[in-house]
């Protein structure tokens, strides 16, 4: 039986230190909560297979806003301290014990998806493993009072990282042993398994991968992402579907009180659906017909916003960002002004976007053609997307 794997994202912390009203993790960053990239990079991993977020208490809302559309298990509040979150997590998971859990930083956005290979990899061949860098700068003992006492030997030294991966069971036990010694003080899940008893073994973290701690770490996560995503592309989708029986129709996300219901096999919104194609388009990644076959059952009646996050999910996983989402809807009837600005928050919360980088516009073919006569509705859009350069 293939391993079941579950990273456990940790962001029960309500760090404000990075100089902002909001918690680190719920900040924006090239336009996307942090949290979500880090969540999007389990959530998109073929060898993850599911993904528990653990929270703060407070932060329900923030957090429902910052992941919509993603495929996550329910959220758990967290603990006093991150060893208490993790456990909170740990416990979660239970009932779908996994084999190998992940444990990874909310604030570490720009881990890559061969970290997490690695991680799983190396959780395979050791029962505990911890992604690290070695010591470039010499690292020396200071006294209270800041006087050096020695020069530490930096060949023997390594700075660590997360995802920490763990074999589920002997992390869970562990955890479990720690809190009834009334050890609450484990800073990382290494430290904890070390006292454990646990061998701990390592693997190659990455430079890249920094904890978003400061308000200079953002700054500069800021300028380097967005200086690298150079690759401007723009992608365009057409979608059209048949008036049929009803009373709405759903449009951009938005269920509209109508005279007739619209034909589908999901639940038919055209603006989701050339708003996917126009993302996938962009990505030259194929498009919602080959992603969601009409002939799978299990896309019957479905919410289209499932294919949009999808789309976003697969842009977010090659490290873009979506720059600006233009749609336009084509109808006699109904009348999307009153429904713009919901179209366009709806959108924009589907798509981990702000709403100031939606625009919604919408025309009627004067009563020519099939939506002149009532027939159907239509819509067009284009996504620009910025990626990193890849160099072909
Ligand atoms: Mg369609």
């Amino acid at each position: 039986m293939a391993e079941r794997v579950a990273a456990l994202v940790v962001a029960g912390g309500r760090g404000l230190r990075a100089g902002s009203q909001i918690p680190k993790q719920y900040r924006g960053l090239a336009g996307t909560p942090v949290i979500r990239t880090t969540l999007a990079l389990f959530t998109a991993h073929d060898e993850v297979d599911a993904v528990q977020p653990v929270i703060h208490a407070n932060d329900a809302d923030l957090f429902a806003q910052a992941t919509a559309g993603l495929a996550l298990l329910p959220p758990v509040p967290g603990g006093a301290t991150r060893q208490g979150s993790v456990r909170a997590g740990l416990e979660a998971l239970a009932s779908l014990a996994p084999d190998i859990v992940l444990v990874h930083d909310a604030a570490r956005p720009f881990a890559s998806a061969d970290l997490v290979s690695r991680a799983v990899a190396a959780a395979r061949a050791a029962q505990a493993a911890v992604p690290a860098l070695a010591v470039t700068d010499t690292i020396k003992q200071v006294d209270p009072a800041g006087r050096v006492t020695q020069t530490l030997d930096r060949s023997l030294l390594i700075s660590v990282q997360t995802p920490q991966a763990f074999h589920y069971p002997l992390l869970w036990e562990a955890h479990r042993r720690a809190a009834e010694a009334g050890r609450e003080d484990f800073t990382d899940d290494a430290a904890l398994a070390e006292w454990a008893g646990i061998e701990v073994s390592v693997f190659e973290g990455e430079p890249r991968n920094v904890k978003l701690t400061t308000e200079e770490d953002f700054a500069r996560a800021e300028a380097e992402r967005v200086a690298g995503l150079v690759d401007i592309r723009t992608g365009s989708g057409f979608d059209v579907h048949a008036f049929g029986d009803g009373d709405h129709v759903m449009l951009g996300g938005v269920r509209i009180p109508h005279a007739g219901g619209v034909v589908g096999h999901s639940d038919a919104d055209v603006a989701l659906h050339a708003l996917t194609d126009a993302v996938l388009g962009a990505l030259a990644d194929g498009d919602i017909g080959h992603h969601f076959p009409p002939s799978d059952p299990q896309w019957r009646g479905a919410s289209s916003d499932r294919f949009l996050a999808f789309a976003c999910e697969r842009l977010r996983a090659r490290g873009g960002s979506i720059a600006h989402l233009d749609l336009t809807i084509v109808c006699e009837a109904p009348r999307v002004g009153p429904h713009r600005d919901a179209m366009r928050a709806r959108i924009a919360a589907i798509a981990g976007i702000g709403v100031d980088r939606v625009a919604v516009k919408a025309t009627t073919s004067e009563r020519l053609g099939f939506t002149g006569r009532r027939e159907g509705l239509m819509a067009m859009a284009t996504a620009t997307i910025r990626l990193p350069w890849s160099g072909t």
